[in-house]
């Protein structure tokens, strides 16, 4: 029936410092949804140094797009780990031509995305947030020094490991990586455009409930309602 609940298959599109790591943890909190973030799988294969971490690694740290294939590998082969779950995509695709493997890869699976959240802060505020970030590698969880602390300064609130600042997160690769995002925005909106919609505010606060209602409204999901799979 048309009025069924459907299944949450979603992608967060934002600027860097956007938000996309906090709303990612709200939405995983409060829908279940397994939470997909290429920006975090890098990082953890470059701490790891796998064969990927060290293919990737200069790119991250210049602020620019490592190569497609090596992208479209990482997420295929997680979409396949979670299974046919409710989950949200952050941080890829980023061009076009992840976009268009990735929708190979999700109409085999009969999951297509069916959400495109495009989180629309001020650039003013954003670099500000940079400068004040800080995460924990192994979970990708997001710190910021003025609005959300740890508990103890420089460890994690779940695990108490020390918490790192991401080494693109200077000002003059900040500014490599925004440039990128305006160049890749427009297209992938237009790809996505049946399915987009804009959420605009200053802050994280702002804007989760704006998420969390298109949600509702056009997916027919409550917030703690989701079936574990479909
Ligand atoms: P933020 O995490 O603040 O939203 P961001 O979107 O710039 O910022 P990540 O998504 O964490 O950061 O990505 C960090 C880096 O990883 C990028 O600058 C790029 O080098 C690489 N990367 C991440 N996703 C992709 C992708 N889909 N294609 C190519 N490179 C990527
Ligand atoms: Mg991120």
């Amino acid at each position: 029936p048309a009025n069924a609940i459907q299944p949450l298959r979603l992608l967060l599109i934002g600027c860097p410092g956007s938000g996309k790591g906090t709303q990612s943890s709200r939405l995983e909190k409060n829908f279940g949804v397994a939470h997909l973030s290429s920006g975090d799988l890098l990082r953890r294969n470059i701490t790891e140094q796998t064969a990927l971490g060290q293919q990737a690694q200069q790119y991250v740290a210049d602020g620019k797009l490592v190569p497609d294939d090596l992208l479209i590998s990482l997420i295929d082969s997680e979409l396949l780990h979670v299974g046919n779950t409710n989950w949200l995509l952050d941080g890829f695709p980023r061009t076009i031509s992840q976009a268009e493997a990735l929708d190979a890869t999700l109409n085999k699976l009969m999951q297509p995305l069916n959400l495109v959240i495009n989180l629309q802060v001020p650039e003013d505020v954003i670099l500000q947030r940079i400068m004040d970030r800080w995460i924990h590698i192994p979970s990708g969880r997001v710190y910021n020094l003025s609005y959300n602390p740890p508990r103890v300064p420089g460890l994690d609130d779940v695990t108490g490991e020390p918490l790192s600042k991401r080494p693109d997160d200077t000002p003059e690769v900040f500014k490599v990586r925004l440039d990128q995002h305006h160049a890749m925005a427009t297209p992938l909106l237009d790809h996505y455009h049946d399915v987009v919609v804009n959420v605009k505010g200053n802050t994280s606060d702002e804007i989760y409930p704006q998420i969390e209602s298109e949600i509702v409204n056009r997916l027919g999901v409550l917030p703690g309602s989701m079936p574990e799979a479909f």
